[in-house]
């Protein structure tokens, strides 16, 4: 064992040298706007639980019945001990909250794009990825064996000139010139894809589409159902991923799309075919979700998500606090009793680390008062490097 621990510290060494070196914080309470850290309350603003619900009681109601019903585990690969009911009850519900014809869930947003993306694009294949798309995407893409070809971030020009060079590639019948990967609302940036312009690109030049909505689910578009169903193109995206672990408030992902798209999915999906069902409770939980991001409830939660981050972009262009390159933050603002972490390499590219503020419906207007009253105690960023992480919704 000796030369694998002494290789090991080398390496974690030169990690710290780096200054990169991470740890995990234990936290001692539920995920919600206080947490107990080493047995202090902090205020959190470093959760996706956007819409406050992963403390939510409805939710744990939901999940703590499954249990009783469906006990704790899932026993094995859905297509190996049978599918319990909860999966298919919350794909149903799935699909027609998204206005697709069928859906398909995963134990993780991560296991969903190598996935769905490792079963569509093999050698013979080109993947397209926007440069700032997530990491799960980033991994699938190249584990799948295609050709990667990266446009600048959001840049249509450049996203038009390799689908102009790959569709001038001789492409078997009914297979697409290459297939796009974008998020729709961009993890660590909180900026939006144009995906209506990505569309008509895609339908020029013969492609395929597939957008991750992880961090627009349950926020954007007037059913909440995501950007796409706000710009009106969800019918022309053959592939649109989710998770459920953000504004959903439990956790997992999923694909929704035609029929066809999910049967080919559970034939060929490795992470879904080769993996443990999601456990009975994720999956009512994640139900119980998508339940109330539709009703009234769920509206007065993403208006007031919307509120609070007007209130908080007004505040940090007040304070000087645009948006911001920030290295050790989380140090002073803890010491304030607020908890938000700084994103460093290799979460984000090297030289644009931040502090990623995100709100949930569950802050008060309070909360982010005091927000804001920690950042204008701290030295103001030299340059701007990103949108406030923030759904604008
Ligand atoms: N897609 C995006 C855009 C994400 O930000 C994340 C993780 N935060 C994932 C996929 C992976 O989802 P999960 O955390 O459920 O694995």
């Amino acid at each position: 064992m000796n030369n694998f621990t002494a290789e090991l510290s080398l390496r974690l060494d030169e990690i710290r040298r780096q200054g990169l070196y991470r740890e995990l914080r234990r936290v001692d309470s539920p995920q919600s706007t206080r947490i107990v850290v080493n047995g202090r309350t902090l205020l959190n603003f470093s959760s996706n639980d956007y819409l406050g619900l992963a403390d939510h009681p409805v939710l744990k109601a939901a999940a703590v019945k499954a249990v009783e019903k469906f006990g704790s585990g899932s026993g094995a690969s859905r297509l190996i001990c049978g599918s319990l009911a909860p999966h298919h009850e919350l794909e149903t519900a799935l699909a027609a909250f998204k206005g697709a014809e069928s859906a398909l869930t995963f134990s993780s947003g991560y296991a969903t794009a190598i996935g769905v993306i490792c079963a569509l694009a093999g050698k013979d294949d080109v993947l397209v990825l926007d440069k700032l798309v997530h990491a799960s995407i980033v991994d699938a893409a190249r584990l799948s064996g295609a050709k990667l070809r990266i446009f600048a971030h959001n840049d249509l020009n450049e996203l038009e000139d390799i689908l102009r060079w790959a569709s001038q590639r001789a492409a078997p019948a009914h297979r697409p010139s290459a297939i796009i990967l974008t998020e729709s609302v961009f993890s660590m940036d909180g900026d939006l894809a144009p995906l209506t312009e990505i569309v008509a690109l895609k339908e020029k030049y013969g492609a395929w589409l597939m957008v991750d909505e992880a961090h627009a689910n349950g926020i954007f578009g007037p059913h909440r159902r995501g950007l796409a169903d706000e710009l009106s193109v969800s019918d022309q995206i053959e592939i649109q991923m989710g998770t459920l672990g953000k504004a959903l408030g439990s956790s997992g992902g999923y694909i929704c799309g035609p029929r066809v798209l999910i049967d080919y999915l559970i034939n060929r999906a490795r992470s879904f075919i080769f993996s443990t069902a999601p456990v009975p409770a994720a999956a009512a939980a994640a139900r119980a979700a998508v339940e109330i991001v539709q009703s009234v409830e769920g509206k007065t939660r993403c208006e007031k998500l919307k509120s609070l981050t007007d209130q908080l972009k007004t505040g940090l262009a007040q304070t000087g606090w645009p948006a911001a390159s920030v290295r050790g933050a989380i140090i002073p603002l803890i010491e304030r009793g607020i908890f938000v972490p700084a994103i460093r390499y290799p979460t984000v590219a090297r030289g644009t680390a931040r502090l990623r503020v995100t709100l949930t419906a569950a802050h008060t207007p309070g909360d982010v008062s005091e927000l804001l009253n920690a950042l204008t105690t701290l030295p103001r960023p030299a340059t701007r490097v990103a949108q406030p992480a923030s759904p604008d919704a």
